[in-house]
């Protein structure tokens, strides 16, 4: 029977994380491979079994993974970098390429398109031999046939695996796409053996963004080349994130049996469809990156509109990309209202085959007829509810505009310089001070209400005592209050603003053992109390010294969430953007003269197609604007952004307007202030000269030189002193003299 239904990729993780825990155990030592070995066989049984079961005919195998995807696929292409060539244990090698070993410096990581899952950067040089290592992807082949089940092989494509590598002398990855090739055909030989028929799917997510002509073209080339293989291999070419028309325009004459597109996240796919010239269709109709139940209305319209260019029985649904980024299952959630308008990963595996039943079988049977008429009503609720619409959030949002802040920012900068007083190079950190088990402690204790909220408000003061009589034993100059009382910079704020939900097992895979639990913004958003004052106030009331106010920003919030879909993200990110005007306005009033506004997602909301980026620039340059447009001309506006990836944007950072700056440029040296004083960037900065991901405490020598360097570029008075990003993952005994040999260096250059 010709397959109906696939999906995209499973999460791996586990219903309660655990391959987290059992990676954990074995890189503490305390478990043995063979019982990592067989908690990952169990999942990927259980995982194949709960989508064999729900009716899936195509379900992925190699979408396991001990670490990340692409990092298997340089082991697959035996693209080991020299460092790690020495450590003869494939298994000890895998893990140090990934986390760094006593004598090799883990593999770069970075995030996956527009993702907040991490991928392991592949690193190519000119001795590198490729050659196929396929034992993992057979393995995975044959456990899942013993099972009764003959997978699609989900391989990460050569394109992508290489448009996403770095080269040692900068050389065009490309160059080795001939090389790549033959080990790829090579692959695709040896799994033909695997069974009568076998189904590769080759992920190609590069051909969404902006594909040159020169991509387009070795693609094709590549496909061409595929032509040889043995004819039981069926090739699905998979794009997802955005749409991919310019590559599918091409690939009509390829030997491919089937194309895989989202149709969630890139609508005008529609358009490719002429040239599918008898091919299988992927019908990404299910949401791989929300929570939302599917609209079956919707997509039932939308496959029928697809199937008006096409013939109908070439179309197979699934899901709109790998369920990797959404959570497990709804089942261990606990009763909520909005339980009932999400799906997570088997809910979703769920809808791709009941929309396959309902787009396939021309009479519907009672049972689906009643799934659909609950879906519709289901859907209704979700948009309607008296627990989604707030009307004076509506009315606030439609009358209000983007307000200028009062004054220009070289008044504004001159009159704090007058009032604040501060020395030149002023010192200060970027919000959150040790984490420890301590503070960890209280917070649990308190919410499982094993302690009143005077014993909890007592412990976190007493932290915030300590924290600031640290800072000025330090002699830093604008100090913070560490920061005690969040675990997480958007979780916190979520869990005080009204329309956001936060699941209890949610989690999704943000990098190797690494889990994050997405809040979910399902409502209009409002702040019912304030959110911070307290805190700050009782800080500032300790400290002769400025107190810096600490907020997360109203696109960061947005992008580290999952969005309700019936409203635009522009007005969602709006409606933080009010609240958190409320915040300032409050924190203002009390008092507080400096106020940062961090915004560590601002790049990773941009849009994968050029032509969408301008849009998105200005509301979100709006909305962050939108949010400090309360302060005064006196008080300080800060933000931060901990990346270093700013080539394409600084002119964007300029229209926010924040009086001061504070980036990540530690490890980069000066190259990411120089773009700064090429576009003439005329407020205030704060380069980081402290790599916060290093245990390392260096010298005030090695300070000194940071930041003598950085005032090559910029004139001192521009500048501003601090560490790359928080420090909440550090401990005290490196943050302690850390801090004190960056703030004895900055003396130092002061009196020279
Ligand atoms: N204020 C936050 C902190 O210091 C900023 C974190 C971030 O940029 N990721 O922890
Ligand atoms: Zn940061």
């Amino acid at each position: 029977m010709e397959p109906k239904t696939l999906i995209t990729g499973f999460p791996r993780i586990g219903e309660k994380r655990e391959l987290k825990k059992a990676l954990e155990s074995f890189w503490s030592g305390k478990s043995s491979i063979e019982e990592l070995e067989k908690t990952s066989a169990n999942l990927r049984k259980k995982h194949w079994q709960i989508q064999q079961s729900k009716g899936i005919d195509l379900i992925s195998c190699n979408d396991f993974s001990w670490y990340d995807n692409m990092l298997d696929t340089i082991v697959m292409l035996n693209a080991i970098p020299r460092r790690f060539q020495s450590i003869s244990d494939k298994i000890n090698r895998y893990f140090a390429m990934a986390r760094g070993s006593k004598d090799a410096v883990a593999m770069e990581m970075t995030k996956w398109f527009n993702t907040n899952y991490h991928y392991i950067v592949p690193e190519l040089s000119n001795k590198i031999r490729f050659s196929l290592d396929a034992s993992k992807i057979i393995k995975e082949y044959e456990e899942a046939k013993a099972l009764g089940i003959s997978p699609k092989i989900n391989l990460i494509g050569p394109l992508t695996f290489l448009g996403l590598s770095k080269t040692e002398n900068g050389d065009d990855p490309y160059n080795h796409l001939g090389a790549v090739t033959t080990v790829y055909k090579e692959l695709l030989e040896k799994v033909s053996e695997l069974d009568e028929t076998v189904y590769v799917q080759l992920d190609e997510p590069m051909m969404v963004k902006d594909p040159s002509q020169k991509q387009l073209e070795l693609l094709k080339e590549t496909l061409d080349c595929f032509a040889a293989v043995a004819g039981n291999v069926r090739i699905i070419l998979t794009t997802y994130f955005e749409h991919s028309v310019e590559a599918v325009t091409l690939l009509t004459n390829t030997p491919l049996w089937g194309i895989g597109l989202d149709f969630v996240h890139g609508p005008d796919n529609i358009k490719a469809i002429n040239s599918l010239n008898g091919k299988k269709l992927i019908a990404g109709v299910v949401d791989g990156r929300n929570i939302w139940i599917n609209n079956l209305e919707q997509s039932l319209e939308l496959l029928n509109k697809i199937a008006e260019k096409t013939d109908r029985r070439n179309i197979i649904i699934s899901s709109s990309c790998s369920l990797l980024h959404v959570p497990f299952g709804l089942e261990n959630e606990p009763d909520n209202s909005v339980n009932n308008w999400m799906s997570f990963a088997k809910e979703k595996v769920e809808e791709t085959v009941l929309l396959s039943r309902l787009f396939n079988n021309s009479k519907q049977t009672e049972n689906d007829q009643s799934l659909l008429e609950q879906n519709r009503a289901t859907i209704i609720e979700k948009e309607t509810s008296p627990l989604v619409v707030n009307n004076e959030v509506l009315e606030r949002q439609k009358i209000s505009k983007t307000n200028q802040r009062e004054g220009s920012s070289d008044e504004r900068l001159m009159l704090q310089k007058n009032t604040f007083k501060l020395p030149p190079l002023p010192t200060t950190t970027i919000g959150s001070f040790p984490q420890t088990q301590e503070i960890r402690r209280l917070r649990r204790n308190f919410k499982k209400f094993e302690i009143t909220s005077e014993q909890y408000e007592e412990g976190i003061k007493k932290y915030i005592d300590e924290c600031i009589s640290e800072q000025e034993e330090i002699g830093l100059d604008v100090l913070v209050h560490g920061e005690p009382e969040r675990n997480d910079m958007v979780e916190y704020f979520g869990e005080m603003l009204e329309g956001f939900h936060f699941t209890t097992n949610g989690w999704v895979q943000s990098y190797g053992s690494r889990c994050v639990k997405p809040p979910i913004i399902y409502g209009d958003v409002s702040r019912p109390n304030p959110m911070t004052v307290k805190w700050i106030t009782y800080a500032q009331s300790k400290t002769k010294k400025i107190m810096k106010g600490m907020l997360t920003g109203p696109v960061t919030i947005l992008n580290w969430s999952f969005v309700r879909v019936d409203k635009p993200r522009s007005e969602v990110s709006k409606q933080i953007a009010l609240a958190l005007s409320d915040e300032i306005r409050d924190l203002q009033t009390a008092g507080i003269k400096i106020i940062q506004v961090d915004e560590a997602a601002f790049k990773e909301g941009y849009p994968l197609r050029k032509m969408n980026i301008a849009d998105y620039e200005t509301w979100a340059v709006e909305n962050f604007r939108l949010a400090v447009s309360q302060a005064e001309k006196g008080t300080q506006i800060h933000t931060h952004m901990c990346y270093s990836n700013f080539k394409d944007i600084v002119d964007t950072l300029e229209s926010m307007d924040a009086d001061v700056i504070t980036i990540e440029t530690a490890r980069s040296g000066n190259s990411l202030l120089k773009i700064f004083k090429e576009s003439g960037y005329k407020n205030e900065i704060g380069p980081g000269v402290y790599d916060i991901h290093s245990p390392r405490i260096p010298s005030v020598q090695e300070f000194s030189d940071q930041i003598v360097s950085r005032m090559e570029v910029l004139p001192m008075e521009q500048l501003w002193i601090n560490p790359d990003c928080g420090l909440k993952t550090r401990k005290w005994e490196e943050v302690k003299p850390t801090l004190t040999n960056m703030v004895k260096a900055v003396q130092e250059i002061r009196s020279a």
